[in-house]
């Protein structure tokens, strides 16, 4: 915080300003910099998307996959999400890259459907700024339209703390999504500050675990009470749970005897560029009705 780092320069002394005051223009135009590559990144078409299969733990099958956005950095090579999107929602860059991530996704989708690949649910996440925006369940029914794709094979992954900025706002731009066919999921479940209580008015399909809650399986054994009771909660609401961030077999283990449904993690794949997907998913039988 700029106003802290000057009182305690002042605290220190006129030198000590000085440099402060330096390093804050630094970190200023650095952020500027990094700014305007994002810009130019979506003129340049820097951005492209990894897909991670998402696999039921009963019938063994990939149903879904989740796109996860790359930024294939001319000077720095691919640079993942969390080093760029913080600054994309705060300059609102992440509306137009979000927008690129949700058409690319849906056509992708579709292409697959189209190749006789089966069909399968591709799961968006989506920014505060996108969903907050005025319309945007038009938007989403604009790009469906667009590519061609189904309602019913697209998912939108929101977080609790999206939900939380504007609760009745959200849940109304949820009803319009339902009502379109789009399926909602929330993801990072249970890091954030959503009451219970709010949870059953939410107009979702299914809940994904954190990865938090799932790396120290079987570890620690918080960890997996939290799991176990997220996988309840979600039972009990008539909901579908997701585990994010499965790694071993112990915690495969451990969240089949708990009762989820659904995988997703390194135990089974890795993000994929469309390509290895698209073997992988020749490999596998596929399954999207699980949702
Ligand atoms: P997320 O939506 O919770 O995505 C899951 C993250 O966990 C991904 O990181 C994925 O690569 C990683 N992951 C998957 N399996 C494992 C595993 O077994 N172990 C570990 N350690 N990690 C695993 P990634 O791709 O770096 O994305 C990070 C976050 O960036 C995402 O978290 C999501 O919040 C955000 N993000 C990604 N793509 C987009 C996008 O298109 N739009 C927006 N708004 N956010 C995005
Ligand atoms: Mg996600
Ligand atoms: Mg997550
Ligand atoms: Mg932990």
């Amino acid at each position: 915080n700029a106003d802290a780092a000057m009182y305690r320069a002042k605290a220190l002394g006129r030198n000590n300003l000085q440099v402060f005051t330096e390093e804050m223009a630094a970190k200023a135009h650095e952020k500027l910099l990094r700014q305007e590559e994002l810009r130019e990144a979506i003129a340049h078409n820097e951005f492209f998307l990894h897909f991670q299969p998402q696999m039921n733990l009963a019938s063994g099958r990939i149903f879904a996959a989740e796109a996860l956005l790359r930024w294939q950095h001319p000077v720095h090579g691919v640079i993942s999400p969390g080093a760029f999107i913080p600054l994309a929602e705060e300059t609102g860059l992440i509306v137009p890259i979000g927008d690129w991530v949700l058409k690319t996704a849906c056509r992708q989708c579709k292409a697959w459907q189209d190749a006789g690949l089966p069909s399968l649910i591709i799961s968006v996440n989506v920014s505060a700024r996108q969903f907050l925006e005025r319309n945007w369940a038009s938007r989403v029914a604009a790009v469906l339209a667009e590519t061609g794709l189904e309602a019913r094979y697209l998912e939108l992954e929101l977080t609790e703390s999206l939900i939380m900025q504007d609760v009745p706002g959200a849940i109304a731009t949820m009803h319009e999504l339902e009502a379109i066919g789009v399926h909602l999921a929330i993801d990072d479940f249970g890091t954030g500050y959503s009451s219970l209580s709010a949870l059953k008015r939410f107009p979702v399909q299914r809940l994904k675990i954190d990865r938090s809650f799932v790396e120290d399986i079987p570890l620690d054994a918080d960890d997996k009470a939290i799991t176990a009771a997220i996988i309840s909660l979600a039972q009990n609401l008539g909901l579908r749970v997701i585990a994010e961030g499965v790694e071993t077999e112990a915690q495969v283990e451990f969240l089949r005897q708990s009762g989820c449904d659904e995988i997703q993690g390194y135990f089974f794949s890795p993000p994929l560029v469309a390509r290895d997907f698209e073997t992988l998913l020749g490999q596998r039988r596929v399954h999207a009705d699980a949702i």
